[in-house]
């Protein structure tokens, strides 16, 4: 006998969880054209080193959560863990970088080796945008507008948090990590085996930690903010000024630091506390080294991704199911009218289903399950005079319905969007 589970941290989307998850979808998708973002989608393979040189060797992503695989011919690849490096591959290997900026937005299912817990799987979605080629706070302000803008149209709006932090650019980040280690390096005894390892590879990270112990040492550490250059301070400043004139309200929190190494300047997140531990809804920041790192030419970006899955859970007002027309045919006959009425029905733009089998009763309990709108019943009597009858199932009531001429009495039920 076959595993019939699926594999541990997947899951089925069933219509009910796909109508959720395309609501977040849609509206994100409509809100990041209004600011002028087009839709791109990459494989979701590429190289390994496509992620493994972009995400930092040193980023839990590389080290423990790729999907790594040799193909038939031997190359390494590896099941995108998120949406920029392969973003920025495409730039690279289509040439977009002649004619930049490039504004691409995307979604799809990522894949990371994680523990699953609520709210983290090990195949999720992500709806993201890259705004490549803008060196200035503009464009922060301009992915930070439009995250607001889509989280708002998803109604978060009141529920989500803001938190925004610099990095700094390389100077200010090399000073930092001087003045961090050195702190850092009279603490090792209360440090995690995980951060004592990160301390020379990439204590940035350390101020990032979840362990308790961590979190203490951390919590008096010197702050980037006061190792800043003076253009790493005026950059930051830019973009709180933006926000402020656009009334987004947002909080600082010095020890934001992203889990992947290629950020500078702004890191963000949005977050709730609707969902437990996985509170992040959408998270990202600038990313100026990136397209350089993977050798392409150097391009700055900056951009976010948002978890579909953790969003679809907030959302409240999702969308109904379409509710149905039903056709009853009973008889030989009437199955043979109702093929073709079927579809001249669904031409017009009605949703319409049909009883498969069974009596006027078990068809009609049937629709009633089904949500229909109403039941357009065709026995041999109706048939010989041209009519079905149409039997509104949300009053009851019952009328005649002209065959040769049904749309007009119709229009009523058909769904509104169509
Ligand atoms: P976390 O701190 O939750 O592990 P992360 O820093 O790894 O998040 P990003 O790589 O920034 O997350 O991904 C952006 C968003 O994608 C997250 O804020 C979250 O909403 C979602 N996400 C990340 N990993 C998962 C996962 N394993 N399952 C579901 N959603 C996820
Ligand atoms: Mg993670």
């Amino acid at each position: 006998m076959a595993n019939l589970q699926p594999v541990r941290g997947t899951h089925d989307l069933l219509p009910e969880d796909m109508r959720r998850h395309r609501a977040v979808i849609e509206r994100a998708r409509d809100t990041a054209a209004l600011y002028g973002f087009a839709e791109m989608a990459t494989p979701v393979f590429e190289f390994t080193e496509v992620f493994a040189r972009t995400l930092g060797e040193t980023s839990d992503v590389v080290t423990k959560e790729m999907y790594t695989f040799a193909d038939k011919g031997g190359d390494s690849l590896t099941l995108r863990p998120e949406g920029t490096a392969g973003i920025a591959r495409a730039v690279i290997s289509n040439g977009l970088s002649q004619a930049l900026p490039v504004k691409a937005f995307y979604n799809g299912p990522m894949f990371r080796h994680e523990r699953p817990q609520k709210g983290r799987q090990r195949q999720f979605h992500q709806f993201g945008v890259e705004l490549i080629g803008v060196p200035t706070p503009q464009a922060d302000i301009e992915v930070l507008a439009c995250a607001r803008a889509i989280l708002a149209a998803i109604g978060l709006a009141g529920r989500v948090t803001l938190e925004i932090n610099t990095l700094g650019d390389t100077e200010s980040r090399a000073n930092y990590r001087t003045a961090l280690v050195d702190y850092l390096s009279g603490h090792v005894d209360a440090l995690s085996e995980d951060s004592r390892q990160r301390l020379e590879r990439n204590p940035l990270r350390i101020l990032d930690s979840k362990d308790p112990g961590d979190r203490q040492v951390v919590a008096d550490a010197p702050a980037l903010a006061d190792h800043l250059t003076p253009a790493a301070a005026d950059f930051f400043a830019a973009v709180r000024q933006g926000l402020e004139a656009l009334d987004i309200p947002y909080e600082i929190n010095p020890r934001l630091v992203r889990g992947l190494d290629y950020y500078g300047h702004t890191a963000f997140e949005f977050t709730t506390d609707a969902l437990g531990a996985q509170g992040t809804v959408l998270a990202g920041g600038r990313y100026d080294g990136l397209i350089e790192t993977m050798g392409g030419p150097s391009i700055p970006g900056v951009g976010w991704a948002a978890g579909v899955e953790r969003l679809a859970m907030l959302i409240e007002d999702v969308p109904a199911a379409p509710r149905p027309l039903v056709l009853v045919p009973l008889g030989e006959a009437a199955d043979k009218v109702a093929l073709t009425l079927a579809e001249t029905l669904r031409r017009a733009g009605h949703v319409v289903e049909q009883g498969y089998s069974g009596n006027l009763k078990k068809r009609l309990n049937r629709a009633n399950r089904q949500n229909a709108r109403a039941a357009l019943i065709l026995g041999d009597d109706e048939l010989a005079r041209g009519e079905a009858t149409l039997r509104d199932l949300d009053s009851g009531e019952q009328t005649p319905l002209p065959l040769a001429d049904p749309l007009p009495a119709l229009a009523a039920y058909r769904p509104a969007d169509r």
